[in-house]
């Protein structure tokens, strides 16, 4: 054992015998930290242990000789487990060699000698009466369903007892262990990696004595006395109660109108209050302030305490008891995935102390840290998975395309306009992965109307030429019907495909179309079929599926693309999304496809002229609906949505509008509404109402189908327009000016103030959806253009937020960086994180 390891053990031993009265060391024990600390580095102990001891002990003065105890029983069995093996004989040896690690007994040995053994609240007591192999019987077989795998919970290195059932702890018998299962914890490993939803942090605590009015804060105390009282003729129930935290000072707290409150508050007990300081003759009072009842050996010991998600017929108090059980024996046993190196080049917190800390902070600096580490860990692994997919998607073989120049050129012309610059990259990006003999899994971001689906037939016919067939699958049934008469038109009219080779398949489409199509997809005669979900349904089987063109991507979660292409033998996959992503977050979240973006827009569209309006303007707007309407136009007029959860609200605002646009402003116009409350077919009818130009008005909120081309529309007029995204104004301004000619987006907030506003300003000058992206991201973060399946995604994670740019960047910095100098990860000191790699993308699957 290291020198300055041993010294703290005899200090900690000398404060056991004088009864923790901090007389070990004359001044107190946190006199010691000053030559200490620089002894231990000197020595080799890690950093963190370090800074743990000394941040435990510089306190230690102020502790109840109870705290005390714990706090050096604690700090020892850190020390102790983390790095410095105690020599020589002694009973507590067995439970740090390295063998001991790997597969300890789940009943912890009994540790060092300065301890006293009776101390409660700790597992030194064994939690029950079981050995080594009944741990082994009692190994849990976890629900394949669990989601609560974390990356680099599991290792070949991770301790067998992470495995045991949770009756193994101390007071959990079958009853309790189906209780906690309810919470997803089946296994002692599931509870370290079960975070705390919250933290309430009693380390500012102020004492009452120290209080002045109009001061906000918490405060805890014991109960002197609860009294309650009538007030306003018997009308008001008044509940008090006096608290005071020394026994001198006190404040009086008033509760109005919650008499229960006398069945829940008593003489004695602990209480937290948090709230406004008042006064009342004379005296502070706080009046309705939050409360809950604390646990106080909590208050010294972890003076951040967690608050965990729980479900019913589970307390706080309980679930915690548990945890400090697991998490105080475990985490030091937790070794970890990341090779050392890597992790101080990263400046992190070892992932053992991270997973103690992020559940019994120290500090809200050890907190911060131990979220990074975890954080750090989801975005890292979430990089090397995804790369790691990227090369063995190009190890595959997939069937190669290739067309000669002449053909191309032809099939070019057989298109009504010329490409783009833009979109004769991308059809060149194309044709290279197609030929390449391995399946193409390519990206296409382009903003609105910038012409991906023609890109996208292209690569088709391409595919159909050598035979192949194509599954074009887009989010609604109005797209795929928008899409087909595309296809059609360019495929059918031309007279390059039969009627029955270019086919629509939607929940809509009638059992004997149904059977058609199927059987002219098995003969194989059907060569490009575009649809909805409708695709991946099991009767639908194809002859030879080579090409998947999926449309507004980021509206289909994994499954349903996987769904598509295991109907293929390895297809070619061509995605494409009009939602602007920067680049780090699509390295992050799409690296293993390739990326093309189609930044250039069909010569000879005219940008949508904006403007922003004052809401007393509003008889501007309507006067220009109008007129637009008299030359035969048609026009949008949308609402937000307030909040998620205000879903009913919105609705009404909607349909509200809706009333007053069609009763009193335009009564006579014909004014149509589509809402999120709607079924899927009824949205699709209203849509196509209004393609058929059955409205001239249609009044929504955001459910206006992304994509839906409704080239008669030359108005969109959006409400409360500061209450959206960016990206999100530019793709409903990408509703209107798909027809040619003059077109208008009408930006009206619902505040005067924000008419000067910089970012609807934004609107008026750019038309760059790549560009206000990023500035959305600037300013209110990535969440505001991730659609609801990407967000999905990102909420299988637990630490991370896709909103830290800084974090992914660091992320995929030593992500690269590992794999340029171990591209296999197969180093031995890679070897732990390779595994975890493995164990985590296997749970999570196709990400992209
Ligand atoms: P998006 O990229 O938003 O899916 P679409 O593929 O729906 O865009 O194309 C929008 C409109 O632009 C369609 O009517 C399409 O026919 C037309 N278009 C596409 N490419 C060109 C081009 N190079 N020149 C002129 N019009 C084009
Ligand atoms: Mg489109």
């Amino acid at each position: 054992m290291q020198h300055s390891i041993n010294k703290l053990r005899n200090y900690f031993k000398a404060e056991h015998k004088n009864g923790y009265t901090n007389k070990a060391v004359i001044g107190g024990l946190a006199k010691v930290l000053d030559f200490w600390e620089s002894e231990a580095r000197s020595d080799g102990v890690p950093e963190d242990v370090i800074s743990l001891v000394s941040n435990r002990l510089r306190d230690y003065h102020r502790l109840s000789p109870q705290s005390r105890a714990d706090i050096l029983k604690g700090l020892w069995k850190r020390v102790q487990g983390d790095d410095s093996p105690i020599d020589e004989g002694s009973p507590t040896a067995a439970s740090v060699t390295p063998q001991a690690r790997v597969e300890p007994k789940i009943q912890p040995e009994k540790p060092v000698e300065y301890q006293e053994p009776s101390l409660k609240e700790t597992p030194d007591a064994p939690p029950k009466p079981q050995s080594t192999p009944q741990v082994r019987e009692r190994v849990v077989k976890k629900p394949a369903s669990r989601s609560s795998s974390f990356p680099g919970a599991i290792t070949s290195q991770t301790p067998a007892a992470f495995n045991a059932s949770l009756e193994v702890l101390h007071g959990v018998g079958p009853k309790h262990a189906n209780k906690l299962e309810k919470l997803g914890l089946y296994t002692l490993g599931d509870m370290l990696f079960h975070f705390p939803r919250r933290y309430d942090d009693y380390s500012n605590l102020r004492p009452i004595r120290s209080l002045r009015v109009g001061d906000v804060g918490t405060v805890i105390g014991q109960i002197q006395g609860v009294f309650e009282r009538k007030a306003r003729g018997g009308k008001m129930t008044i509940v008090e109660a006096v608290i005071s935290d020394d026994g001198f000072s006190a404040i009086r707290v008033t509760w109005f109108n919650q008499p229960w409150l006398m069945n829940r508050l008593s003489e004695g007990l602990n209480i937290a209050i948090a709230g406004k300081i008042e006064q009342y003759l004379g005296r502070l009072v706080m009046n309705n302030p939050d409360w809950e009842p604390v646990e106080i050996e909590n208050l010294h010991t972890n003076r951040i305490v967690p608050i965990y998600p729980l479900t019913e017929s589970i307390t706080q108090k309980a679930l915690r008891e548990l945890m400090d059980q697991v998490i105080k024996f475990w985490t030091p046993r937790v070794i970890d995935p990341l090779p050392k190196q890597l992790v101080s080049e990263a400046g992190l917190m070892s992932f053992g102390e991270a997973l103690f800390q992020v559940h019994f902070p120290d500090d809200q600096e050890f907190l911060k840290n131990a979220r990074d580490r975890l954080a750090f860990d989801e975005i890292f692994y979430l990089q090397l998975g995804v790369s790691k997919r990227r090369k063995d998607q190009t190890a595959l073989t997939g069937r190669v395309f290739e067309v000669d120049d002449d053909w191309m050129t032809l099939a070019l012309e057989n298109i009504p306009f010329t490409l783009t610059n833009a979109q004769n990259k991308v059809v060149a990006e194309i044709r290279e992965n197609l030929r390449s003999g391995s399946p193409m899994n390519r990206l296409i971001q382009g903003d609105v109307g910038s012409g991906k689906t023609v890109v996208a037939l292209l690569a088709a016919r391409v595919v159909a030429n050598a035979g192949g067939q194509t599954a074009v699958m887009a989010p609604t049934s109005i797209l795929a019907e928008q899409h087909y008469e595309n296809f059609r038109s360019l495929l059918v009219e031309s007279g390059l495909f039969a009627e029955h080779q270019v086919r629509l398949l939607t929940g809509d489409t009638n059992a004997a179309e149904r059977e058609s199509i199927q059987n002219d997809l098995h003969s194989g005669e059907l060569k490009f079929l575009i649809g909805t979900h409708a695709l991946i349904e099991d009767p639908v089987q194809f002859n030879d599926l080579q090409l998947i063109v999926i449309d507004e991507q980021h509206r289909f979660g994994v499954h349903q693309r996987s769904a598509l292409r295991a109907k293929g033998n390895n297809p070619h996959l061509l995605v494409m999304t009009a939602t602007p992503i920067p680049r780090s977050l699509a390295l992050t979240l799409y690296g293993d496809l390739d990326l093309s973006i189609m930044d250039e827009m069909p010569a000879g569209r005219e940008p949508v002229k904006t403007f922003v309006l004052r809401p007393v303007e509003r008889e501007r707007a309507y006067t220009l609906i109008r007129g637009q309407i008299k030359a035969g136009f048609q026009v949008f007029v949308v609402y937000p949505l307030i909040e998620e959860s205000d879903k009913l609200e919105d609705v009404k605002a909607a349909v509200d509008e809706h009333k007053i646009l069609s009763e009193q402003v335009f009564k006579d116009l014909n004014v149509g509404l589509l809402h999120g409350k709607m079924k899927p077919a009824e949205k699709d009818q209203v849509m196509m109402d209004f393609r058929n130009k059955k409205f001239d008005i249609l009044v929504s909120t955001t459910v206006i189908e992304v994509g839906v081309d409704v080239p008669n529309a030359t108005v969109i007029l959006i409400e409360g327009a500061n209450r959206f995204g960016l990206a999100q104004l530019h793709q409903l301004r990408g509703r209107v000016g798909r027809g040619g000619g003059e077109s208008y987006c009408l930006l009206i907030p619902d505040q005067e103030s924000a008419v000067e506003n910089e970012r609807l300003q934004a609107m008026v000058d750019t038309f760059d959806g790549f560009k206000l992206a990023e500035m959305d991201m600037k300013l209110r973060g990535p969440g505001e253009f991730l659609g609801t399946k990407q967000s999905g995604f990102a909420a299988t994670l637990k630490m991370a937020s896709l909103t830290d740019i800084a974090l992914i960047e660091k992320a995929s910095k030593f992500a690269r960086e590992v794999l340029e100098r171990d591209p296999d990860l197969v180093s031995p000191e890679n070897a732990l994180m390779a595994e975890s790699v493995e164990n985590f993308w296997n749970e999570r699957g196709d990400v992209s």
